[in-house]
């Protein structure tokens, strides 16, 4: 079989140089070195912040001088995963690099393409003298991988330029020019829990084997939400038969769709088999509901031990009231992208000791007024049933500008070269750039990249023939702006 050929030359070398130096997320010292070392050995002005982001700036070529500054971003950082039997020391060893097909690899570990790759085109186009542009700013954040802290602590001011592409996107030929923001909404029942009715009869409720998925990329996909199916149930029996709660373990991270709720509960004696027949019912009626995303739910219905202690009446009540009331899912689409604008995800409901309750739950949304009013709605709910509530600070979002000078360059050179539109789309998850749309209000951004799959895990790929579909497109957007 004939070789894959590397192009642009330039910019695998690079990418080569990249994976000779150690850059876990937190502990990219080396690699902020080199990039220091890089942009200082091609006499370039180059800038380090307090928070370790890496700043390097070429003038304009001949005749070129009087285009807007163009940023080019990328994170240094990467995400460090291997498998098991591969002895690796992230914070030592380069990555080793094959090409298998189309495809690069690397033995055993993450590629760190995700983000070494933006970072190689960057490097590539400060090195070659030859090339077409304006003034440019070649950023290199640090930490975008567990918690965007590089871009959380760079200053307004440390960029200057009026456009900026970001170099961190996975799909060629997709055009990203939105994110959500994000915020969590914690909440707390507090009660002194009640000795449990005589005559009580004690049931396990159990959901689980649902899909999941990311509460920010995955909302739209109409998957159920175990804590929310539980909800249904629990305030039926509360207006049936009276149940009452003795605890509940129900999801789990902030930012996933929760797939197995649990809870302890009782019901009148003379009840028990009616809960029996209605939670078949239940069951038959929600997987008629999800037939097509939810095959392989379960309903688990056991007869308990009986526990000492239950919720008193009147906190059970407001509970479970709150959480059958309480907005989950999809709240508004963008009127501008086919994209999820702001949604709430109903995440985990848990006792954590005898008489707390916490709930956590997060609400996302490219609009940074209607994540606040998601979160008060999401709230008020719980206030209105007493409990303690607190929104916590959250990131910024970043809203499409449909008056995007970027964006409009971007479409129309993509379409030069390739003959087709991209795809203009946005993501309902945290970018680096909802945070820059922060503090440099105005700036022109959009996002793209070559193709990467299996990113943040040992199977992490990257399509070699994109990057040079990606590398003529960000070349010919720099010689147009
Ligand atoms: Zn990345």
């Amino acid at each position: 079989m004939e070789k894959i050929e590397l192009k642009p030359a330039s910019v695998f070398k690079m990418f080569a140089r990249i994976n000779q130096v150690p850059r876990p997320s937190k502990r990219e010292e080396k690699m902020i070195a080199f990039l220091k070392d890089f942009g200082e050995g091609l006499g370039l002005e180059t800038k380090v912040d307090q928070t370790g982001n890496v700043l390097i700036r070429k003038p304009a070529s001949a005749g070129m001088e009087s285009k807007p500054t163009v940023i080019l971003q990328s994170h240094m950082d990467m995400v460090c995963e291997k498998n098991n039997d591969v002895d690796f020391d992230f914070d030592r060893d380069a990555i080793q690099t094959y090409v298998d097909g189309e495809w690069m690899k690397a033995k055993g570990t993450t590629l760190g393409a995700d983000d070494g790759i933006g970072c190689a085109m960057e490097m590539a186009i400060l090195a070659d003298n030859s090339l077409k542009h304006g003034p440019l700013e070649c950023v290199f954040t640090r930490d975008e991988e567990t918690g965007l802290t590089g871009a959380e602590g760079m200053k307004a001011g440390f960029m200057t330029g009026q456009m900026l592409i970001n170099l961190d996107s996975e799909d060629e030929g997709e055009m990203f020019v939105s994110c959500a923001g994000g915020c969590r909404t914690a909440v707390t029942f507090r009660f002194t829990p009640e000795a449990a009715p005589a005559d009580a009869f004690f049931l396990q409720l159990t959901i689980k084997g649902l899909t999941g998925g990311h509460s920010g990329d995955d909302i739209e996909k109409k998957r159920a939400n175990a804590n929310k199916l539980l909800a249904r149930f629990l305030y039926d029996g509360m207006k049936a038969w009276g149940l009452r709660l003795s605890d509940i373990q129900a999801g789990g991270l902030h930012n996933a769709i929760p797939r197995e709720a649990s809870c302890l509960v009782c019901i009148p004696n003379k009840y028990k088999e009616q809960a029996r027949v209605q939670w078949n019912i239940f069951a038959a009626e929600v997987q008629e509901e999800f037939s097509v995303t939810e095959k392989t739910m379960e309903f688990l219905l056991e007869s308990a031990e009986a526990a000492a202690t239950v919720l008193p009446e009147d906190v059970n009540r407001r509970l479970i009231c709150a959480l059958q009331a309480v907005d989950n899912g999809v709240y508004a689409m963008s009127q501008d992208i086919a994209l999820v604008e702001t949604s709430s995800n109903l995440a985990s409901i848990k006792q954590t000791e005898p008489g707390v309750i916490a709930i956590n739950t997060s609400q996302r949304s490219s609009l940074l007024s209607n994540r606040k009013n998601m979160a008060n709605t999401v709230a008020a709910v719980f206030e209105l049933a007493g409990a303690e509530v607190e929104i916590g600070e959250g990131y910024p979002g970043w809203a499409m500008n449909p008056k995007s000078e970027l964006l409009r360059i971007t479409r129309e050179q993509y379409v030069r070269l390739f003959g087709k539109e991209p795809i203009v789309r946005g993501i309902h998850a945290g970018l680096e750039c909802g945070l820059f749309s922060e503090k440099y209000p105005g700036l022109d951004m959009v996002s793209f990249g070559p193709t990467l799959r299996g990113v943040h895990s040992p199977d992490e790929r990257l399509l070699i023939p994109t990057v040079d579909l990606v590398w003529k497109h960000l070349l010919a957007i720099l010689e147009n702006v």
